[in-house]
C-alpha cells in the first residue's frame, strides 16, 4: 500500500493472468492461445501499416465496425471494438451496472475478471452456484437484479447453455430493464448457435467476442460488443472520458483482415475441435473425469486412485516441460484447465500426463 494510492487503488483486487514464462520453452497450454497462426492475409495486412503510423487511428474504428458487421451479419452502429475482450468488458461494466442498486449477477464459477470489474467500479454482485454438475441453470438469473453476466461457453468449465435458456434470462432482464452480457470468447468452437440472433429483439443483450482465440490474435488485443445502438452509445460513453485511440493502427488493420478470411480461421477452428474430441477421449480412457467442453479447452481432474491431485498434477506436469492451468479455488482446485495445442503438443501433453497419473 502506499498513501499516494486513491482508495480506488487500494481497494482494487486486480486479476492475476495465467503465467507468460520467459525462462525455458514449455508446450504451453495455459492461457487458451489458439496453436495455430493468423490468416496469411493478417500479416500481409501488417506490412501496409507501418508508413502510416505517424498518424493518429480512426478513434471510432470505423472500418473495422463495419468488417464486424459484414461478418456478424449486423450494422456497424451495433458494432463497438476494443483492446482486447477485457477492455471491452472493463467498460461494459461501468457503462451498464450502477453502485448502490441490487446486485450484478453471475456464477461462481466464471471467468475471474467479473469480480474484479465490479470491485473498480464500485458494483454490487451476487454470485449464483454452479450445478453439482457445473451447469448454470436459469432459474436464479431470472430474478430482479442489476444485471447479469455468464460467458458462454463458461470459463473455466468449458460448458455450454443452449441459447433458448439464454432467451429466457435475456426475457426477464428485459422486462427489468436489465442488462445482460453474454461473453462468447469461446463460442467458435462449440458449434452451437450464438447469442447474436437475439440482439435484434433484445435491445438489453450485448454479446461479448474476442480475437484472441477463434483468430489466434491474443497477442494484437482486440475485442467487440456487439448490440443494439443504444448499448453500443454507452460504451462509447465510458471509451471517450478514457482513451479516444484504444484501438491502435495495426490492431485496426489486422482485425479486419482475420474477419475477412472466414474459410481460414473455419478449417483451424475444426482442427482445434476434432483435437480436443481425440483428447478428451483419452483422457476419459486413462481415469480422468472430463467436463463437455464447447471451448478451445478442456476441464479436467486426475483419475480416482492418483495421489497427485489438483495442484500437484500441475506442477509434476510442469517439470515435465508442459504448462496447464490450475486455480486454487474451491469446488475446482482438483481440476486442471487444459488449452487444446496442435495434435503434436497434445501427444506430448497426453504422454506426460498418463506417466503423472501411474507414478505413485
Ligand atoms: N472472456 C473470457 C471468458 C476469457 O477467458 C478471456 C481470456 N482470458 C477473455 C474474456 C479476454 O480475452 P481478451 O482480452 O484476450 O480478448
Amino acid at each position: 500500500m502506499s498513501s499516494y494510492w486513491s482508495q480506488r487503488a487500494q481497494k482494487a483486487q486486480p486479476y492475476v493472468p495465467g503465467e507468460q514464462p520467459r525462462e525455458r520453452t514449455f508446450i504451453k497450454l495455459n492461457t487458451n492461445e489458439n496453436p495455430y497462426p493468423p490468416s496469411p492475409r493478417v500479416l500481409e495486412a501488417m506490412e501496409g501499416v507501418a508508413a502510416n503510423l505517424r498518424l493518429y487511428p480512426d478513434p471510432v474504428s470505423l472500418e473495422l465496425r463495419e468488417a464486424a458487421a459484414r461478418r456478424y451479419g449486423l450494422e456497424s452502429s451495433q458494432v463497438f471494438p476494443g483492446n482486447g475482450s477485457d477492455e471491452v468488458l472493463g467498460f461494459a461494466f461501468g457503462a451498464f451496472f450502477d453502485p448502490q442498486k441490487e446486485a450484478v449477477l453471475f456464477p461462481d464459477i466464471t471467468y475471474s475478471f467479473y469480480p474484479v470489474y465490479c470491485q473498480l467500479w464500485d458494483i454490487p454482485y451476487k454470485t449464483i452456484a454452479l450445478e453439482e454438475d457445473f451447469t448454470i441453470q436459469p432459474g436464479p438469473y431470472l430474478e430482479r437484479s442489476g444485471g447479469i453476466v455468464i460467458s458462454n461457453p463458461n470459463a473455466p468449465t468449458g460448458i455450454l447453455l443452449p441459447l433458448d435458456e439464454l432467451k429466457q434470462i435475456a426475457q426477464a432482464a428485459l422486462e427489468s430493464q436489465r442488462v445482460f452480457i453474454v461473453d462468447e470468447a469461446y463460442m467458435a468452437f462449440s458449434q452451437s448457435p450464438s447469442a447474436l440472433s437475439l440482439i435484434r429483439d433484445f435491445p438489453n443483450v450485448l454479446v461479448v467476442k474476442t480475437l484472441s482465440k477463434e483468430y489466434s490474435l491474443a497477442g494484437l488485443r482486440s475485442g467487440l460488443a456487439l448490440g443494439s445502438r443504444e448499448l453500443i452509445e454507452g460504451l462509447e460513453r465510458i471509451k471517450d472520458s478514457f482513451n479516444s485511440y484504444p484501438m491502435d493502427r495495426l490492431a485496426q488493420a489486422l482485425s479486419i483482415a482475420a474477419l475477412e478470411d472466414i474459410p481460414y480461421y473455419e478449417g483451424i477452428t475444426q482442427k482445434i475441435i476434432a483435437t480436443r474430441e481425440r483428447c478428451a477421449a483419452r483422457l476419459k480412457t486413462l481415469g480422468f473425469s472430463v467436463l463437455p467442453s464447447g471451448a478451445n479447452f478442456l476441464f479436467a481432474s486426475p483419475p480416482q486412485g492418483c495421489p497427485l491431485r489438483g495442484g500437484d498434477f500441475y506442477a509434476a506436469l510442469r517439470e515435465r516441460g508442459i504448462l496447464v492451468r490450475h486455480f486454487e479455488k474451491n469446488r475446482i482446485n482438483d481440476f486442471l484447465r487444459i488449452t487444446i495445442g496442435t495434435d503434436d503438443e497434445m501427444d506430448e501433453f497426453l504422454r506426460a500426463a498418463e506417466e503423472v497419473a501411474r507414478s505413485k
